[in-house]
């Protein structure tokens, strides 16, 4: 196999070629390998290999080919210089809290992550003396405003779920930095192809490839991405010890799953963005939130900072949370579930799944309110998904 620098080539073709080193039996598709451990030719080759001193694989919890290749293409496609894959996305956000806090360190997060992102913060890092604030993911004064001596790192998503709103990058990255933090950007809702936010500044990025990056529903794995100084200093040794490994098999569908991202993603973007027009202009609609209406508060800050406006909609019906069930119900195609990023259109009423384990008040900071609801527009024919839709409105 020619020995090509993937740096040269574009994010549609690293996704499709890179991160494969060919072996002895000349497979055209990147093999699953199925080995926990790894025969060493001597003493001295295995005493090297465990030190680091030689290059290798020593033990499938953090070597494994198949893992590595899935690694090596999303650090290509994040323009980051290492990647970690993970067991899954919260696995992944776990372990930079894990590699990067101690105890008296400090957080500021986006009131407007992952409800499991929250709990991790708010429940679990608190219990080892690690304290967050929340903020809103818009207003960059609150986010300044928060950052004390011993704040360790900025944690946001953006667009946000289920609301989509648009956080700028660039600016908190600044902000950031010039408090001697880090920003972290979870990018499951965008995936590379749409942003790049350590292009933007940030230093991180986490993924939860069980969404797009899989893109059919199958698998649960997760990414870190970022400088080669942070994974080595930081997130390798977590995972080496932590375990929390994405299996083989997982990596072997997501690398496919990478391969199909860029056209999936223009194709979940342009039915979203009709889907939203549509809504908008249904009379039991109250809101639409999608980045790409001119509606939206951030619409212009989403057209610089992505290459298109995603494919996640959610709206608010002006019926409450009876009438979201009802729709929900009434839908006949549409899957109910809270996962996202799939070919199949999934509908989920946020304030009873997704977010229904935060207190009620934390719910309503985050403006989620009971007639909310989030679709993640799927790859079907989009007029089959507002026939759906409409049963119910
Ligand atoms: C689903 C999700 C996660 C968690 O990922 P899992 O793979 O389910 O653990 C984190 N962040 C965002 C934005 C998500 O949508």
């Amino acid at each position: 196999m020619k020995d090509i620098n993937w740096n040269n080539y574009s994010l549609e073709t690293q996704a499709i070629r890179a991160g494969h080193k060919r072996t002895h039996e000349d497979e055209h598709s990147i093999p699953i390998f199925a080995t926990s451990s790894y025969v060493f030719k001597s003493a001295e080759e295995a005493a090297l290999r465990f030190t680091g001193q030689k290059p290798g694989n020593i033990y499938s919890r953090f070597t494994n080919p198949t893992v590595s290749a899935f690694q090596e293409r999303l650090a290509l496609m994040e323009k980051g210089e290492r990647c970690l894959a993970f067991s899954s996305g919260m696995a992944a956000i776990m372990a930079v809290g894990m590699g990067l806090l101690k105890a008296g360190d400090h957080v500021v997060c986006s009131r407007g992550v992952f409800g499991n992102t929250v709990l991790m913060f708010q429940n679990y890092f608190s219990k080892f003396g690690v304290e967050t604030d929340f903020v809103d993911l818009i207003d960059t004064a609150a986010w300044e405003a928060a950052i004390k001596p011993n704040t360790r790192f900025l944690f946001l998503e953006t667009p946000s779920n289920p609301l989509t709103e648009i956080a700028d990058i660039s600016v908190l990255a600044d902000i950031a930095h010039k408090h001697d933090c880090l920003l972290i950007v979870d990018n499951c809702f965008c995936t590379p192809v749409l942003q790049k936010p350590l292009e933007l500044g940030a230093d991180i990025v986490v993924h939860s490839a069980t969404k797009y990056i899989d893109g059919q529903g199958r698998c649960v794995g997760g990414a870190v991405v970022a400088s080669e100084e942070i994974i080595e200093k930081y997130i390798y040794p977590y995972l080496r010890t932590g375990g929390s490994t994405m299996s083989p098999f997982n990596a072997w569908v997501f690398l496919s799953g990478l391969e199909t991202l860029a056209v999936r993603m223009k194709a979940h973007c342009d039915s979203a963005f009709e889907l939203a027009l549509w809504l908008e202009q249904q009379p039991s609609v109250a809101k639409v939130h999608y980045p790409g209406l001119q509606s939206h508060a951030q619409h212009e800050l989403a057209k610089r900072q992505q290459s298109h406006f995603g494919g996640i909609v959610s709206f608010e019906l002006t019926g409450g949370k009876e009438h979201a069930w009802k729709l929900i119900d009434a839908t006949e195609m549409l899957s109910i579930t809270a996962n996202l990023g799939d070919v199949k259109t999934t509908i989920t009423h946020p304030a009873t799944t997704t977010h229904g384990r935060l207190t009620p008040e934390v719910r309503v900071a985050a403006g989620i309110k009971d007639g909310l609801v989030r679709i993640s527009v799927g790859l079907e024919n989009v007029e089959d998904i507002k026939k759906d839709i409409s049963r119910g409105l």
